[in-house]
């Protein structure tokens, strides 16, 4: 990072990788010849270092997330990951929460666009064009929570009736809902640097705050705020303007279940979207949907402060298809443009992407988009691939 918070990039970074497991031994070799016959073609070129996580690290070092792949991902900045199997029963929550705690990555970052050709159950998915700015560290996400009848959960509930007049049932599971404004500031500055940056139109704050005030209501309340702080030449709120914004970023707001019913009827009125942790897994999922499903929605976590980002695949590792050379590679590829981006190798990223639209457009598939396309040619997974950088 230069010491004005602007990364600096090599034309050969060292970028750190995780495989991943189940299918990642497919669609990350696929995934990486795309990603370097783009980067050669502008000339650049990626100087890639494995690292372990997940069942791999666990056979070879006997560690589900071993202390040299958080140093390289801490000292190197950007990585990439394939799916990692959450292990069960072991210390570990997650492998990938473990990696955003550790790395502090608080964006969880999700466009959602479609791409010409793709299946998709809407009739106009082409109006789909969003990007999720989901806040990664907080919510009931933290993971505090007492079991119903636990010593703590009892103590909780009668600690809440005594100190507070608060009733609830004895045979209740109690979590924590923490909502900060230094999260919600700094994600929701995250959203709004993204949309001024590229020319976008609007921020959408989604949230619960009609019910849950204190937490959502104020996660709104705080991005309103931000917007008047900070981003008074380029950015305006909704009340601010009676919604005619000019030639600034409109900033709105919208609660979280009307938002999944209108990114349904009238996606053209979202852009960026600011959220939470719960309502952003929700919001991600079901617009992933839209646009053709889990094989090709990429994602990124990002500290944009540290610099720090992981690309990954959002989908899990599919093990009945482990090793068959057979499922989609687009979600970890994806990654791989969003991280193109991040280094500001923006023509590398445009270039994977229209050779993957044309790839698409001409029909040549993987298995999980032929079997909804009439007259699609289905290939494997590393065929999809070479057949990409075919149309480079
Ligand atoms: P999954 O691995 O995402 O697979 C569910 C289904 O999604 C697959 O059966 C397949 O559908 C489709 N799918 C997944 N990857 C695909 C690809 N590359 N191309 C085309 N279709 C694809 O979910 P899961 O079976 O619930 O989870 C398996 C493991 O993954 C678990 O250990 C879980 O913890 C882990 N996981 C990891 C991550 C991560 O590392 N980011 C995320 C989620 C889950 P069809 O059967 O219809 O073909």
């Amino acid at each position: 990072m230069s010491p004005t918070g602007e990364l600096i990039v090599p034309d050969e970074p060292i970028i750190p990788y995780i495989e991943g497991d189940g299918t990642g031994v497919d669609i990350w070799p696929a995934a990486q010849l795309v990603m370097d016959a783009a980067a050669k073609k502008h000339g650049k070129n990626i100087a890639w270092r494995e690292v372990l996580a997940g069942e791999k690290a666990f056979k070879e070092t006997g560690s589900w997330l071993p202390d040299e792949t958080v140093e390289a991902f801490r000292d190197l900045l950007i990585g990439i990951k394939g799916p990692l199997t959450t292990p069960i029963g072991g210390g570990i929550r997650s492998l990938n929460v473990a990696l955003r705690q550790i790395l502090d990555l608080y964006v969880c970052l999700r466009p959602v666009r479609w791409f010409q050709g793709v299946p998709s159950p809407v009739l106009h998915p082409e109006k789909v064009d969003m990007v999720i700015f989901r806040e990664n560290t907080e919510d009931v996400y933290i993971g505090l929570e007492f079991e119903q009848g636990s010593p703590q959960a009892v103590q909780l509930i009668e600690y809440l009736h005594d100190q507070f007049g608060w009733e609830i049932r004895k045979d209740s599971g109690i979590g924590v809902k923490p909502i900060s404004e230094t999260g919600s500031k700094r994600l929701i500055r995250a959203a709004l640097n993204y949309a001024v940056s590229r020319g976008r139109k609007s921020v959408t704050m989604v949230h619960k705050g009609n019910i849950q005030k204190y937490t959502e209501g104020a996660f709104r309340n705080w991005g309103y705020e931000l917007v008047r702080e900070e981003f008074a030449d380029t950015a305006v709120g909704w009340d601010d303007c009676g919604g005619k914004p000019g030639d600034k970023v409109l900033v709105k707001d919208a609660i979280a279940d009307i938002t999944l019913q209108q990114v349904l009827t009238r996606p053209e009125e979202f852009d960026v979207i600011a959220t939470m942790n719960l309502n952003g897994d929700y919001l991600s999922d079901a617009l992933a949907a839209q646009v053709g499903g889990i094989g090709i929605a990429p994602g990124g976590n990002i500290n944009y402060v540290t610099g720090h980002g992981i690309f990954e695949a959002t989908h899990g590792t599919a093990p009945k298809y482990a090793g068959q050379d057979k499922v989609n590679p687009g979600s970890v590829l994806l990654s791989g443009v969003m991280m193109f981006e991040h280094l500001g190798w923006n023509d590398a990223a445009a270039n994977i992407v229209s050779a993957l639209e044309r790839t698409i457009a001409d029909k040549v598939v993987t298995y999980d988009f032929a079997r909804l396309m009439e007259g699609a040619t289905e290939v494997k997974c590393s065929e999809f691939a070479s057949a990409i950088v075919d149309r480079l």
